[in-house]
């Protein structure tokens, strides 16, 4: 995957989480403040308008995505995905062709960025709980020698169902813990937004 790739696969990423604004704000409504899907894709028409300007390298394009997330997205999101886009920035830094086990790297950082920055672990219904299986079997399918659109594939069914698990726990971090209990049943906004994220690079590179 080179930087003409990337950058087309960040803006198919960013369409896709524009596209569902509303389906996020409206997860967030039910045990939130209503503005996940408004953050996100704040964040994401501002990354939009700058990947034009990004003609580096595949590092330095990531750490502007995750710069332009800190500073736009806000909320308890922002800084986690700004981070592990930071983070996935650092561990493709120099490269300017993505392999599959670069890329697997690159997801393990991201993914260890927002368990560090946001202090939750698997079981919270957050984010992690898409990520943390869509990363173990990212790493499995690139261990059976797949391809990285078969690997992308088998990283969105674990998020998937990582999504569909947190309808089952309560939140035990972020606002929707301020629900306890009553939060079980819904399923985690931003669980939901790291599932589209995938699915988008997933059928980015499916194409
Ligand atoms: P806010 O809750 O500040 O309004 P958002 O609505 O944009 O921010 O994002 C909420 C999402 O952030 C939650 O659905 C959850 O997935 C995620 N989240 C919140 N706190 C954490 C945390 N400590 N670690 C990981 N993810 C978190
Ligand atoms: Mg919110
Ligand atoms: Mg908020």
């Amino acid at each position: 995957m080179t930087q003409a790739t990337v950058v087309a696969a960040i803006q198919a990423v960013g369409e896709a989480i524009i596209a569902q604004k509303q389906f996020l704000t409206d997860l967030d409504a039910a045990i939130g403040d209503a503005d996940h899907g408004i953050n996100m894709a704040r964040g994401f028409e501002q990354v939009i308008a700058k990947l034009s300007a990004a003609t580096n390298e595949i590092g330095a394009t990531l750490k502007l995505v995750g710069m332009t997330l800190i500073s736009t997205v806000g909320g308890a999101s922002g800084p986690l995905y700004g981070t592990a886009f930071l983070r996935a920035a650092a561990a493709s830094q120099g490269k300017t062709n993505l392999d599959r086990h670069t890329a697997q790297a690159m997801f393990a950082a991201a993914v260890n960025g927002i368990k560090e920055r946001g202090k939750a672990t698997s079981g919270d219904k957050t984010m992690l709980d898409a990520l943390e299986p869509a990363l173990a079997a990212f790493a499995d399918a690139i261990a059976a020698g797949k391809s990285l659109p078969a690997c992308l594939d088998a990283a969105c069914t674990a998020a998937y169902g990582g999504v569909e698990y947190t309808k089952t726990i309560p939140a035990a971090k972020g606002r929707a813990s301020y629900l306890g209990e009553r939060s079980i049943g819904h399923q985690d906004p931003g669980a939901t937004s790291s599932y589209l994220m995938l699915k988008a690079l997933a059928d980015f590179c499916r194409q």
